[in-house]
């Protein structure tokens, strides 16, 4: 399927020089949003991920969808004051910002197989900082799925020793 047609970029978005890559368009589409999620289940699947972790909010709507095809759990990694006990908190910086993210203490055990999903790779921040939460509770990070992939910006570098999938690359 040719899944970018479904992507819709919007000019100065959120702010002036940005092209946001707006994925709600392709999950307006039921057969495309479908069609999406499983080819990123299917390489979650070929990774024999135990558990899925991904961050708020995007991260979410790829990230569950794949965990339910997987018989797998998911894992919500959020901005600090949303998860209710007690976390591990990372500062990051974002392609247009900076802030922290938080996971759950107790939500990774020892060893398990982790796949990380989030709906775009822009700098790589993001996952950089989920990885290194994920690291610290013991998980063992098998693979990174994206549906976007931004490759000016080369987040995969920073990601560099981590096996990365994307469904699509705008260069
Ligand atoms: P990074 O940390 O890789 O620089 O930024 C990635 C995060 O920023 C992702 O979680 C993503 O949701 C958000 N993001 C940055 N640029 C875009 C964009 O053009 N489109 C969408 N949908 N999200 C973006």
């Amino acid at each position: 399927m040719d899944f970018k047609k479904y992507i819709t970029i919007v000019e100065d978005y959120p702010k002036e020089g940005i092209r946001f890559k707006d994925i709600t368009t392709l999950m307006q589409d039921g057969q495309a949003y479908k069609a999406a999620i499983n080819e990123m289940a299917e390489y979650a699947r070929a990774k024999q991920a135990d558990v899925v972790v991904g961050p708020e909010a995007r991260g979410f709507v790829v990230g569950c969808p794949i965990a339910y095809a997987l018989d797998a759990g998911f894992v919500p990694v959020r901005k600090p004051g949303k998860l209710p006990r007690e976390v591990l908190k990372v500062d990051y910086g974002l392609e247009y910002g900076k802030d922290s993210l938080t996971i759950h203490r107790d939500s990774i055990k020892k060893g398990q197989r982790v796949l990380i999903a989030d709906d775009l790779l822009a700098t790589g921040g993001t996952i950089e900082a989920t990885i290194k939460m994920v690291e610290e509770l013991g998980g063992d990070v098998v693979g990174i799925a994206f549906m976007i992939e931004l490759g000016y910006l080369d987040g995969r570098d920073r990601l560099d020793g981590y096996d990365v999938f994307s469904l699509m690359t705008y260069n």
